[in-house]
């Protein structure tokens, strides 16, 4: 095959001139980045060769090569690791291989300002591209006897060709590092003081530099890095794998570089949870809780969580899903165990009985972890709550095993105040006489607390928990009650508020309001037949004159929204019950209306009570007309 040249996709032409063309104080991440993608790669040789012996060289040792050029300014990383096929060149390293292209286009503005945040995309290869103008891969895959050359000035072009590469499998990265000095007065004051330049041009062919870059980021690497120096190769990393030394003996700055690698985050994780496991089974856990959502978190397929599996430091698969519920997805790290098989593979693992134990405990520990910040850094916890506490909340429904353990650290906003609170606090705050759980789901919190629904209970000073997550009907749902305390929603019929006392003292009072309305409510009833199962005189109502509520028995209207947003029938139309509020003047001026005029009137009504639940209304020209007529026959002296 005669060379070719090819175009960058869109995505990656747009990255490249960012990484390119963005000052950058952390350019040395870049060897971070290369040598994780070595370490990868032969983590899935020693992975594969399990299964398939022959596809490693003979005498294959791991290793990872720095080897450096100081005339020729050239740095290559070298590794002997599974290599890729031409078609895995043009596909990994052409595209932006995970899904977010859109959510890729909000970021770029971001990425501006913070272009470490290029590990994140899938493209850290690309940040080779920060120190050097032209860069070169030459990769063999195991088994084949082929090679593939790749070589890119990153101008928006790249250049594919095919040559055997001397080494056999793996793959060789070779960076012509860029003259520094080019890079103008910005660097120059960067370095406050230090000669023009002279001394950084050459920076990443230098030896000392290398070297305390791989201890700084690399030393955990379970390969080692090896210097080519002018008598002996040296090895660079300690190799020693971190999730095996004793928790104590770990710093935070060894974790957060772990957890940078392992992640491609370039924040600090919010908390590390390390332990070793033992008795009936042994392993080593490491896991970390991230500050932040990963950019695509949302857009990304939900498949694309899991934590490592080692066993006995051999990395056997990445993302694996049998080891981490998905509502816990937003955690990273990795399990070590020394009791499965080395053959394990991904059908196994989901019978394996071992492996089920511990999921149980990991998911256990990370529980545990979050009270622990729940109770000793609410704000820290806030933090994390506003990144994952949708996705932890999915916890509710899918592991009833682990419901007492989540229901303790849910947060909800609530008419108490502007903080979040938790059940227990909500609680604790519980009149006397309430014996119930007061709640409210919606769209949005603007919605949700300027509801009508709202009004007697906020008259009575009673706390109502505002839920705007789509998620949470089906928390509610899953948690039924809390501590001896029924769930009950303030859209549902028959609430109700008042003590035995009251009830008494306004029965008279309600026997001759429904005697004096029952012709408007008998009318209703019947104009409203096709829209509602009954119209009847409500006792939640203060200032607005209708409600609509759904019958105790039936999904709410916010879970028929969800689920005929997400195309479900059966979450469609269910009549619900139109509740009046009696003290309402317009009640008893629809006793005096001729009969048309009442019809009219309760119609508009009905829209009224869907706009104020934030509902469409089926027919809004209708509407519209129907208020237009009611101003034109609007009898002014009357108002006045
Ligand atoms: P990421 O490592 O986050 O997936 P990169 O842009 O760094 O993103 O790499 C893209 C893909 O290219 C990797 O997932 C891997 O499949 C392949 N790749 C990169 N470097 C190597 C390497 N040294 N050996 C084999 N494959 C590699």
């Amino acid at each position: 095959m005669a060379k070719q040249t090819q175009k960058f996709n869109a995505e990656i032409k747009q990255l490249l001139d960012i990484v390119i063309h963005s000052l950058y104080s952390q350019k040395e991440i870049f060897l971070r980045e290369l040598i994780s993608n070595s370490s990868d790669a032969i983590d899935k040789l020693r992975f594969q060769s399990l299964t398939h012996a022959d596809l490693l060289p003979e005498n294959w040792q791991p290793t990872i090569r720095l080897e450096s050029n100081k005339e020729a300014k050239t740095l290559s990383i070298i590794d002997n690791g599974i290599g890729m096929t031409q078609s895995e060149v043009t596909e990994f390293i052409g595209t932006i291989a995970k899904s977010g292209a859109k959510a890729f286009g909000q970021l770029t503005k971001e990425m501006k300002e913070k272009p470490e945040l290029i590990g994140q995309f899938g493209v850290g290869f690309y940040s080779a591209f920060m120190v050097a103008d032209r860069v070169q891969l030459h990769t063999q895959k195991a088994g084949a006897s082929e090679g593939t050359i790749w070589e890119s000035t990153g101008d928006g072009t790249y250049s594919i060709d095919e040559a055997p590469r001397s080494e056999g499998t793996g793959t060789t990265i070779t960076l012509h590092l860029k003259d520094l000095k080019e890079e103008g007065a910005d660097l120059t004051e960067q370095m406050a003081g230090a000669s023009a330049g002279s001394e950084r041009e050459d920076q990443y062919t230098d030896h000392w530099t290398l070297k305390r870059l791989v201890k700084k980021y690399s030393d955990f690497i379970a390969y080692p890095i090896k210097l080519k120096t002018e008598k002996e190769d040296e090895t660079l990393n300690s190799q020693k794998a971190l999730w095996l030394k004793p928790a104590t003996e770990v710093t935070a700055e060894e974790h957060k570089e772990f957890y940078q690698h392992l992640s491609h985050d370039f924040q600090e994780p919010l908390k590390t949870i390390h332990y070793k496991a033992e008795g009936s089974m042994e392993f080593n856990a490491l896991l970390y809780i991230p500050t932040k959502k990963p950019w695509n978190y949302l857009s990304r397929d939900n498949n694309e969580y899991g934590l490592s599996l080692y066993v006995k430091r051999v990395f056997i698969m990445a993302d694996c899903k049998e080891l981490l519920p998905p509502y816990l997805r937003f955690v990273k790290g990795l399990v070590d165990s020394s009791d499965l098989s080395l053959n394990v593979s991904r059908e196994l693992l989901q019978q394996d009985r071992q492996v089920t134990l511990i999921r149980k405990n990991v998911v256990a520990k990370i529980l545990g972890g979050l009270k622990d910040l729940f109770t000793k850094d609410r704000t820290q916890f806030e933090n994390f709550w506003s990144e994952f506490g949708p996705t932890l909340k999915e916890g509710l429904p899918s592991d009833s095993a682990n419901k007492d353990r989540l229901q303790d650290i849910l947060l909800f906003h609530s008419t108490h105040s502007d903080k979040m609170t938790s059940l227990d606090e909500y609680v604790a705050r519980m009149k006397p006489e309430q014996k119930d759980i007061y709640y409210i789901t919606g769209d949005n919190l603007f919605q949700v607390s300027n509801s009508p629904y709202l009004e007697k209970l906020k008259e009575k000073n009673l706390e109502v928990l505002l839920m705007v997550d789509p998620i949470d009907e089906w928390v509610v749902n899953a948690l039924a009650e809390f501590k001896g305390k029924t769930l009950l929603s303030i859209t549902k019929e028959g609430l109700d508020l008042d003590s035995f006392e009251e009830k008494k003292s306004k029965e008279e009072e309600k026997k001759k309001v429904s005697e004096e309305l029952a012709p408007v409510l008998e009318l209703m009833k019947k104009h409203l037949q096709e829209q509602v199962k009954d119209v009847v005189i409500s006792d939640r109502l203060t200032s607005t004159p209708v409600c609509l509520v759904s019958a105790t028995d039936e999904m709410s209207l916010q879970m028929q929204k969800i689920l005929s947003q997400m195309g479900q029938k059966s979450g469609q139309h269910s009549k619900r019950i139109m509740e009046i509020n009696p003290q309402h003047p317009v009640f008893k001026k629809m006793l005096s209306v001729p009969a048309a005029q009442q019809e009219q009137w309760s119609e508009i009504l009905y829209s009224q009570a869907l706009l104020n639940e934030g509902s469409a209304l089926p027919d809004p020209v209708r509407f519209s007309k129907q208020i237009a007529e009611l101003m034109v026959h609007v009898d002014f002296g009357a108002l006045i």
